[in-house]
Parts: C-alpha cells; structure tokens; sequence
C-alpha cells in the first residue's frame, strides 16, 4: 500500500507523512531530503548548482548519510534542492531511488507513505490513498521560522517567507513535474489545524479513501 503525501513547503506535509507512517505501520520517505542532499552536497563541495552534469552525477552518486541533519533541513539547502530539481535527469535518478523504496520497502514493511512534491502525479500514480497538503505563506513562514530557530538558527521572518515564496514559484512553474494537486488527491488545508488536528484529518480521509471505518 502506497500513500502519497504532496504538498507546499513547510504545510506540515512531513510531520503528517512521518505520523500517518507510525499510525499504519508504514515505511516513511522524505524525498524531500534526497534533492535537498544533492542540492547541498553540490554547495558543500563547492559545485555550481546551476551545472546541471554536475547535479545528475551527484544525484545518481546520492550519498544520504554525508550530510548531517542540520545542513539538509537549513533553509540554503531548501533553495538548492528546488533549483537541482527543476533538472529532468536529476528528477529521473531520484525516481529510480523512490520507486524502488514503494516497490520495496524497509523493514519488512507492507507498504510507505511517500511525501514530496509529485508523487501522487509522477511517482506513484495508483497510490491507495493521495493528500495534497497546503496552508497560507504567512502560517508556513511562521512554522519554518520556529522550525528553524529550535535548530539555533539566526534568521529573518521577511527573508524566510520571501525563500517560502520564490522556492513555491519555482516548484510549481517548472516544466518537469511541477507541484500540482492530483485530480485524486484530497486537499488538506492545514491553515487553521495545529499538528494533532491535521493528523487526525489526514488520518479519517485516508481511512474512508481504504474503505476504513
Ligand atoms: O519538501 P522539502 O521542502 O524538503 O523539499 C525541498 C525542495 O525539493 C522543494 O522545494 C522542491 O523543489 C524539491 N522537491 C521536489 N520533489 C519532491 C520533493 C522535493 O521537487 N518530490
């Protein structure tokens, strides 16, 4: 069972992905992470992310585990990621990777809740269960400042949400899978919701989309 999870920077898509995982006893893949470790791996390497050779190899030589934590989840690497993945040969080696991670997932697991930006368009079409998650720029950029501040960040509201905006610009304006709403997939707007009401939505659409009571 494949459930996807597609949506806006900072909606609350990866914390809802990542319960909604645990809640079905489901494997979890942030592909989020995958662009965004090429992305800065590139930077750290010194690399021009606008070389678009250098970023196919550097997502077919994908190496997760050399980035820590903090550099992936840094706002640069969230740039980086959406300049590396509007690239269709950069897009092409990671669906390789995620497609083999629903065809076989982790653990032992019986399927995975995938969260991205296309997955219920290009990577898993035929996902049991689709939610496109969104919230207003104002509540995602007060979600990523804190996000960001709790990992010591210095930052600027006003800068965060002018990245929000320019990084929702070029996902969605892209000519290889833009961010666009499966005709399947069930809005979830997390505007007003904190994180325990929007689990809990995405949970009761999930269930009454598996014929679940
Ligand atoms: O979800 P997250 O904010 O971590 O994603 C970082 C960037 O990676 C996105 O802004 C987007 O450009 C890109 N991405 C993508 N397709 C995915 C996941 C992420 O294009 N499936």
């Amino acid at each position: 069972m494949i459930i996807a999870v597609d949506g806006h920077a900072a909606s609350g898509k990866g914390t809802i992905a990542k319960r909604v995982a645990a809640h079905y006893n489901l494997a979890h893949l942030d592909t989020g992470s995958l662009y965004r470790s090429v992305g800065m791996g590139m930077v750290k390497r010194g690399e021009d992310i606008r070389d678009v050779a250098l970023a196919t190899a550097a997502a077919l030589n994908l190496q997760a585990e050399a980035l820590s934590e903090d550099e992936i989840r840094s706002e640069a690497a969230g740039t980086a990621a959406s300049v590396v993945a509007a690239y269709e040969d950069v897009r092409a080696a990671l669906k390789r990777f995620q497609r083999a991670f629903a065809e076989n997932p982790p653990g032992g697991k019986t399927g995975a809740v995938i969260d991205g930006r296309d997955i219920g368009t290009v990577i898993w079409p035929n996902a049991e269960a689709k939610l496109f998650v969104t919230a207003s720029l104002d509540v995602r950029t007060d979600r990523r400042v804190l996000e960001l501040q709790q990992r010591g960040a210095i930052l600027n509201w006003a800068e965060i949400r002018a990245d929000l905006a320019d990084r929702d610009e070029r996902d969605e304006n892209r000519p290889v899978s833009p961010l666009l709403q499966a005709e399947d997939a069930y809005l979830l707007d997390t505007t007003k919701l904190d994180i325990e009401a929007a689990v809990a939505a995405a949970i009761a659409v999930i269930n009454a989309r598996l014929g679940q009571p």
